[in-house]
């Protein structure tokens, strides 16, 4: 009902920044921060791996999206990236920032309540 009276309907997704981060933090931190949480909504999908769409609206069915890589630094270390499924992760650090260099870590509330649970 609160989110209805704010946005005068229910939204697909809301994300929800921390005023107070985001006041001190620099472009680059805010843009990342912004980019990492558009990555955690995502188009549902079927048990194929199709997207997914409401059988009564038609409409795709969203979904919050886990992180493209969980591991342990010992095991790439022990066993390398292709072994642990990290390589396309590993490739994109070894380049350069495509935007600016930048860090968020923990700034992410999914993140965080992800580390909690
Ligand atoms: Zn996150």
């Amino acid at each position: 009902m609160q989110i209805k009276q704010w946005f005068g309907f229910v939204p697909d997704f809301i994300i929800t920044l921390d005023a107070e981060y985001c006041r001190h933090c620099g472009d680059a931190e805010f843009m990342a921060l912004v980019e990492h949480e558009l990555y955690h909504a995502a188009q549902d999908t079927d048990a194929f791996g199709a997207p997914k769409f409401s059988r009564s609206t038609g409409r795709p069915v969203f979904t919050i999206r886990g992180h493209d890589v969980e591991e342990f630094v010992g095991v790439v270390r022990r066993y390398g990236a292709d072994a642990a499924g990290v390589r396309a992760l590993v490739d994109a650090a070894n380049g350069p920032p495509e935007i600016a260099k930048a860090q968020i870590s923990h700034a992410c509330g999914t993140c965080r309540l992800r580390i909690v649970s």
